[in-house]
């Protein structure tokens, strides 16, 4: 099988070029001047179109198991969601539970994920119990191709780690060259804050929001930034939401550690107010908490974005019905008089890539380059896919968006297709949109319909960071 993508807009991180894109089986084959002629058996023209290589959700969590219940997509659903919206790879969490084996945790993720994918994926580890035998099994894990492992500083008593446990995770990352995700929240202090705000009988979603102070993500930053110094690890932040912990990653990167963070669509487009309206802010709660606009944190991140001290857009995507759900059962709802018993998470990793591109032209923050290198390259440089996914280039997976500057659209629960009965982005116009998805040279969206199926996406076996200093 061969297809011809002719007439488009080429754009890569290292620049934008008129070219005739050739794919044939899985890989692109070659790259030519416009008004090449090739025969292949299809010809797509893209007259008009930017031909970008397909985003990669590093930050997902399909079907997460959290606060008794369960995230609302599956791999199936997830996966499917994220393809329509121009997502060729996701890069998932396996969970090793308390008590439980590290690589026991992968067997169970790959379990849940086999024959289920429209998209390639991955898996990272969050190491919830470090001891001597979870340590050791980092090294059978990145033989597995699972290079990057995430701990905790918030949720104590769920996926919290010590500093103790943290740095001897570290040590152990600086040895074998694996890389630590952080979720940098100090998680002691704002379980304290909790308790005292619930106390008072403030029991609303906004209170979330007000006691998961910015101040903490930056005090657990710097915490995390100066364990890894010392232990001699990569370290890469994700979800990163407020300024102060921006600054902590500015100054580590200038004293030219190898510290790399993310941030996500929510804490560049929405904010503190979304958590209000009585419990209709329970569907914008997750953690970090969306921040405040008046303190600057949205435009401290794109700022972050544009200048290269944030290197990553992913999405976190956690999703839970606002309403019950016949399957699902009690999701958002599970916290109506209590806040902190709110399932924590927001959908969103069918929408990252239009609306970082939405983000990009229409206030003019970032190059289209620089869009493509956030949402596809250097996700696939810290997570060992480079050159295989990320670029459009000879060789490389045909992993293809072909994207309509001109296709405007409306963001809408009625007609995503993540499984979840809300849209935190509800009535939004979008400045472009996917027009058709490539996945290992097979179109799977083309315009209005879906052409993949379930078990298409393959496991990728990730090499170590390939984007260190
Ligand atoms: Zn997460």
């Amino acid at each position: 099988m061969s297809t011809l993508i002719k007439n488009g807009l080429v754009i890569t991180h290292a620049g934008s070029f008129e070219a005739d894109v050739l794919i044939e089986g899985e890989k692109v084959s070659a790259l030519g001047a416009r008004g090449s002629n090739w025969v292949t058996d299809e010809v797509i023209d893209a007259i008009g179109k930017y031909v970008v290589p397909g985003g990669i959700d590093v930050h997902t969590h399909m079907e997460l198991p959290f606060g008794g219940t369960f995230a609302s997509d599956s791999f199936e659903t997830g996966t499917r969601a994220a393809a329509w919206g121009g997502t060729t790879t996701i890069i998932d969490f396996a969970v090793q539970s308390k008590g439980s084996g590290l690589m026991e945790g992968w067997e169970a993720w790959m379990g849940k994920a086999e024959g289920k994918c429209a998209i390639d994926y991955g898996f990272h580890l969050i190491l919830s119990d470090v001891n001597d035998q979870s340590l050791k099994e980092m090294d059978i894990a990145i033989g597995e191709g699972v290079s990057s492992f995430k701990m905790f500083m918030a949720y104590p008593g769920v996926f919290y780690s010590t500093d103790g446990e943290i740095f001897r995770a570290m040590q152990k990352a600086a040895e074998n060259g694996a890389t630590v995700m952080m979720h940098a929240e100090n998680g002691i202090a704002i379980d304290v804050l909790i308790a005292q705000a619930l106390e008072r009988g403030e029991t609303d979603p906004i209170y979330h929001g007000i006691v998961r102070k910015s101040i903490l993500e930056g005090e657990a930053t710097h915490r995390a930034i100066k364990l890894a110094e010392l232990a001699g690890s990569p370290l890469y932040i994700v979800h990163l939401s407020a300024l102060e912990a921006l600054a902590e990653v500015t100054n580590a990167r200038d004293e030219g550690l190898n510290v790399f963070a993310e941030t996500c669509p929510q804490y560049l487009f929405l904010d503190l107010d979304d958590l209000g309206n009585g419990f209709e802010g329970a569907k914008f709660v997750c953690s970090p908490p969306l921040r405040d606009r008046a303190e600057g944190h949205q435009e401290a991140l794109w700022s972050g974005l544009a200048t290269n001290d944030l290197q990553v857009v992913s999405t976190d995507h956690c999703p839970f019905c606002f309403e019950d759900h016949p399957e699902l059962g009690r999701q958002k709802r599970l916290g109506e008089g209590d806040f902190s018993k709110i399932p924590n998470g927001l959908p969103g990793v069918e929408h990252r890539v239009e609306l970082i591109y939405h983000g990009a032209v229409t206030e003019e923050r970032l190059s289209l380059e620089r869009w493509v290198e956030v949402c596809s390259t250097t996700p696939a440089r810290l997570f060992g896919l480079f050159p295989r996914k990320g670029t459009i280039a000879v060789g490389a997976d045909a992993d293809i968006v072909i994207f309509d500057p001109k296709r405007k659209h409306v963001l809408s629960a009625a007609t995503h297709h993540m499984r979840t009965d809300y849209s935190c982005y509800e009535g939004m116009q979008i400045a472009g949109g996917v027009d058709s998805v490539f996945s290992r040279g097979r179109l799977i969206i083309a315009g209005d319909e879906y052409h993949g199926s379930k078990g298409d996406g393959k496991y990728l076996k990730r090499e170590l960071n390939q984007h260190l200093v």
